[in-house]
C-alpha cells in the first residue's frame, strides 16, 4: 500500500533496505523513515502551492525534530516552524538559516525570545499583544527590529480532534480575530518591532479543507481590513494542519486541491503567502518496527504483546489514533486481535479487536504513519529506553538517533548524601 515500505520477497523493506536487517543490526522498537518519502511529499506540497504564487515553507519541526529529518527538508528548501528554543536551535543544528525559520507558540519566555533575537530569527508570530510589547522592547535594547506578524484565532472548528484543534474561540491560541485591528494598531508603531502580516493555525490533522477555506476567507478580511487602516501587509502565515491517510481507505485532501483552492482564496491579496506543514510531509514516511513478544490468550481476543508501547508512540493513548498494523512477513492469514505494549497502562493499546495480518511471538511489525508526532512525543516510561530513529535512503540506512538506555537516563539522577544508606534502613523484610 505505501510504495517507500514495499513488501520484496515476502519480506517489507523501507525502499531497498530490508526490515529484518535493521531490526537486527539495531534492535527494536525502532523508528525508521523514508528520505524518498519526505522528499516526495515536500515537493508535492511545493508543486500544489504553484498556482499560489509567492510562498515560503517552513516545516513544523514539533512533528519530526530530527536532525537528520530537518537536514532532508532543508535540502528540500524548507524553512521551519519552530515552538521553542530548543527547536529553533534544531533548525539551526541542521543547517537551516535562522532567517527562514518562524517562531509559534502561546508561551514563548523571555529567554526564548531573547535567543531568537540574538541569533537572528526570521520571523515572529505574536500570539497575545503583551509578547509584542515586551518582544519590541528586548529588540530595542538589542538595536534591532523584530520581524513580527500577529496569530489571529479565527473561531474555526477544525474537525478534528478536539485536542488538536486550536482555532476555535476557546483555544489557548492567538488573538480574537474581531479585536486584531485594535492589538495590531497598539502594537504596529512600537519601535523595535515590524508587524507586517497575519497568521493562523486551526488545527491539525485536517481531512476536509473546507474549514481551512473559510478560516483563509477571514483572513483575506482581515488584510482588507488592516490595508483600509494604513498598515503595510505584506505576509500571511496560513498555518499548517493538511491530513494523513491512517486508516486503509481514508483519503486525505490532495495537495492539488488544496493548492487550487489556496490560489483561489488569496489570489487579489499580494502578500509573500507562508506555510507551516508538519505531518503532511512526514506521517507516512515513517513506520515503528516492532517485535512480537507474546501473543497472549484473551477473554474476547488475543493480545498480541508488542515491544513497542506507549512511551515510543503515544498518539493512540493521547488521541485515541488509529495506526495501522502489519507484519513484515505477511503470510496472508489473518486474526482478530488486540495489539498493546509492556508498559503497566491499559491507556498501552495499539488497537482493540482488529483484523490483522497473522502474527506469532518473535515476528516483526510495523505500526504504519508514525513519521509525525511519534518518536518526538517519546519518553522513558516504565523505565524503558529512549527509542532511536533510523533514515533509509535506497539500499542505505544510518541510525540518526541512538537508543538511550535507562543507565543513561538514570545516571543524570542524584541521590542526596542526607539521605540514609539503604545499609541503615529498617529490614524490607522480617526475618
Ligand atoms: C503543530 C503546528 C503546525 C503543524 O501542524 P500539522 O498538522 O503537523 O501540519 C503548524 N503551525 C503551528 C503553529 C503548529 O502549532
Amino acid at each position: 500500500m505505501n510504495p517507500d515500505f514495499p513488501i520484496l520477497d515476502g519480506v517489507m523493506h523501507a525502499e531497498s533496505v530490508p526490515l529484518p536487517r535493521i531490526a537486527a543490526e539495531v534492535g527494536t522498537p525502532v523508528y525508521i523513515y523514508s528520505t524518498a518519502a519526505i522528499e516526495r511529499q515536500a515537493q508535492a506540497f511545493r508543486a500544489g502551492l504553484k498556482p499560489a504564487g509567492r510562498t515560503h515553507l517552513a516545516f513544523a519541526i514539533k512533528s519530526n525534530p530530527n536532525l537528520a529529518v530537518l537536514r532532508v527538508l532543508a535540502n528540500q528548501g524548507y524553512g521551519a516552524d519552530v515552538v521553542s528554543g530548543g527547536e529553533f536551535l534544531r533548525a539551526l543544528a541542521a543547517g537551516m538559516p535562522a532567517q527562514d525559520v518562524v517562531f509559534s507558540g502561546v508561551g514563548k519566555t523571555r529567554a526564548e525570545l531573547g535567543l531568537a533575537l540574538d541569533r537572528g530569527l526570521g520571523q515572529f508570530n505574536l500570539e497575545l499583544e503583551e509578547e509584542g510589547h515586551v518582544l519590541a522592547a528586548m529588540a530595542a535594547e538589542r538595536g534591532l527590529v523584530a520581524q513580527a506578524v500577529l496569530r489571529v484565532n479565527p473561531n474555526v472548528d477544525a474537525g478534528t480532534h478536539a485536542k488538536i484543534s486550536t482555532g476555535r474561540a476557546e483555544n489557548k491560541f492567538g488573538v480574537p480575530i474581531s479585536e486584531a485591528g485594535a492589538i495590531f494598531s497598539r502594537l504596529a508603531g512600537l519601535p523595535g518591532l515590524k508587524l507586517t502580516g497575519v497568521a493562523c493555525h486551526i488545527g491539525s490533522q485536517l481531512l476536509d479543507i473546507a474549514p481551512l477555506e473559510v478560516t483563509y476567507a477571514r483572513m483575506g478580511q482581515l488584510v482588507a481590513e488592516l490595508r483600509a487602516a494604513g498598515y503595510t501587509i505584506d505576509r500571511v502565515d496560513l498555518g499548517g494542519g493538511v491530513g494523513v491517510p491512517y486508516r486503509p481507505g481514508e483519503v486525505p485532501p490532495s495537495l492539488d486541491e488544496y493548492g487550487a483552492m489556496v490560489a483561489r482564496v488569496t489570489r487579489d491579496w499580494d502578500v509573500t503567502l507562508m506555510f507551516e506543514p508538519g505531518r503532511v510531509l512526514v506521517g507516512n514516511a515513517g513506520v515503528l518496527l516492532t517485535e512480537v513478544i507474546w501473543v497472549k490468550p484473551g477473554v474476547v481476543n488475543p493480545y498480541v504483546i508488542v515491544d513497542a508501547a506507549m512511551n515510543d508512540l503515544a498518539r493512540p493513548a493521547l488521541y485515541d489514533a488509529f495506526h495501522d498494523f502489519a507484519a513484515v512477513r505477511p503470510t496472508g492469514a489473518r486474526m482478530t486481535a488486540n495489539i498493546a505494549g509492556p508498559v503497566c497502562e491499559t491507556g498501552d493499546t495499539f488497537a482493540m479487536g482488529r483484523d490483522i495480518d497473522a502474527v506469532a511471538s518473535g515476528d516483526l511489525a510495523v505500526l504504519r504513519t508514525a513519521g509525525a508526532y511519534g518518536a518526538t512525543m517519546a519518553s522513558t516510561y516504565n523505565s524503558r529506553a529512549l527509542v532511536p530513529e533510523v533514515l533509509v535512503s535506497g539500499d542505505r540506512y544510518a541510525v540518526v538517533a541512538d537508543r538511550i538506555l535507562p543507565e543513561t537516563i538514570f545516571a543524570a539522577e542524584r541521590v542526596p548524601d542526607w539521605l540514609a544508606p539503604a545499609a541503615s534502613a529498617p529490614k524490607t523484610r522480617d526475618a
